[in-house]
């Protein structure tokens, strides 16, 4: 019996009634199923918020949604009672075989850039003539791309949450950027965070690797399929790099190699965000994209708000946005990125240690002026790494807005012509803001707001 008809009439637990839990229903439902919704936080009719109500003898699978830990103890409840839980990932992938046998899907994960990387790949693709889209953890979910769209190929934005949990999807290829600490206080340790991401490298024809990033270098060893290294250095056989300003091709060519593209045609050409494009590039390359397809489609290619948005520029201070820094590694790419920054950070850590940043940038930090419940970590760090960088913190404000033009005003006292004033806060945000974007809108609107006056 194919497993879609096998749902009608059976008794499913949906853990998770937010992004990825609602369109889990609607589809399930749309097959006759019965769904048992379980949500810790929110309420309303037919949501439990326990299992005391129910008969889990009567239960047949349950689908969880990214967030949930593996040890919550309503889990582990629906473990003991022998139910088998499966992640929304692969319930898409077993409706694709029998709905879209013939979709193709790659994959990437990484600690940043995946949304940018996810979307390089799905406008190169879009380029070469593919109907592509990028899905999973931004956009539509994977169970939506399957079954709403006619997308050929779907490229996977993969977090290590959806990743702890899934084990049946099969990709051509998958790409790691980058492992670096985040989200250390849902999986428990580096380690774990690490092993969850390289659950991507399971099942997957090619795997398209970072050279330059010693956690995945140091546990792709005991990786027994073929590689294909990306990094800013020159390719050898079988690699992505850097000839001069030419991102060349080693790997997926008939031939010895083949120039993808220029470093001109990316934008911003920082670090990177070139790496970014080699990831998405090799993804493309894996399944046939032709390099002038992948060169016309980064040409035009914008970084997606609050990453690396330049908002204002004025008197030779340029103002810079990257509210979705949101752990240090990334806050870490924006600081290298720019000369000198006045540097706006903290908020929640997550269990993130600051001290190697203040080791790598502390010659590109002029000044910090520092926010939220964890500032005295970041604080801590400079103070130890960096005694000579000034610090700033702002204890005192009414709201959030008002917070944010504090910020800017002392920003702009600070900066002189040649430096950066940076949001990159190197930390999540909802101890003051409501999400990354609100903090970034906030900053632009209270930049904006000081630069008019
Ligand atoms: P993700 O989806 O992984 O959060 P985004 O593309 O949304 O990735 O970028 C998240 C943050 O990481 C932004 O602050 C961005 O400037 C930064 N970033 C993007 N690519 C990288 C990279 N390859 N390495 C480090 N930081 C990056």
């Amino acid at each position: 019996m194919s497993f879609i008809s096998s749902l009608s009439g059976k008794s499913i637990v949906v853990f998770g009634a937010g992004v990825t839990g609602a369109p889990t229903i609607e589809f399930l439902r749309s097959k006759d199923a019965k769904t048992i919704l379980i949500d810790e936080k929110l309420t309303g009719t037919g949501i439990f918020n326990d299992l005391s109500k129910l008969d889990l003898s009567s239960v047949d699978f349950a689908v969880v949604s990214p967030g949930w830990k593996v040890d919550n103890p309503l889990i582990l409840e629906l473990k003991k009672a022998g139910i088998s839980i499966i992640s929304e990932i692969d319930l898409a992938w077993r409706v694709k075989q029998e709905l879209k046998p013939q979709q193709k899907w790659l994959a990437l994960t990484g600690t940043n850039g995946k949304t940018t990387a996810v979307q390089m790949t799905e406008a190169m693709l879009v380029a070469d003539g593919h109907n592509a889209i990028a899905c999973g953890n931004i956009g539509l979910t994977a169970i939506e791309a399957v079954v709403n769209t006619d997308a050929e190929f779907l490229i996977l934005e993969l977090s290590s949450f959806q990743l702890e949990w899934s084990a049946e999807a099969k990709f051509i290829s998958v790409a790691i950027l980058n492992i670096a600490e985040d989200h250390i206080d849902w999986h428990g340790s580096f380690d774990n965070y690490a092993k969850a991401k390289f659950k991507i490298t399971n099942n997957a024809e090619y795997l398209i690797l970072n050279a330059l990033d010693s956690a995945i270098v140091q546990r792709a060893k005991n990786l027994t399929h073929p590689i294909i290294w990306f990094s800013l250095e020159t390719p050898k056989p079988h690699q992505i790099g850097l000839v001069e300003n030419l991102i060349v091709d080693r790997a997926f060519v008939s031939d010895e190699a083949e120039a993808l593209f220029e470093l001109s045609d990316i934008n911003p050409a920082v670090p990177h965000n070139v790496l970014n494009a080699m990831a998405a590039a090799g993804l493309a390359r894996s399944v046939g994209s032709k390099a002038e397809s992948i060169a016309q489609a980064l040409r035009s290619f914008k970084l997606d708000h609050h990453r690396l948005e330049v908002v204002a520029e004025r008197d030779g201070v340029i103002w810079i946005d990257d509210s979705k820094a949101t752990n240090p590694h990334a806050a870490m790419a924006a600081l290298n990125s720019q000369m000198k920054s006045i540097w706006i950070a903290g908020g929640l850590a997550k269990g993130a240690t600051m001290d190697e940043l203040v080791k790598n940038c502390s010659s590109r930090i002029k000044a910090a002026i520092l926010i939220g419940s964890d500032a005295p970590i970041i604080a801590k760090a400079l103070e130890d790494g960096a005694p000579e960088i000034p610090i700033h913190q702002i204890k005192e404000y009414s709201n959030s807005l008002d917070l944010m033009k504090k910020v800017v005003g002392l920003a702009k006292e600070l900066a002189q012509s040649g430096d950066t004033v940076l949001l990159a806060p190197a930390c999540a945000s909802m101890d003051q803001f409501k999400n990354y974007a609100e903090r970034g809108q906030l900053f632009s609107e209270a930049v904006k707001g000081y630069l008019n006056e």
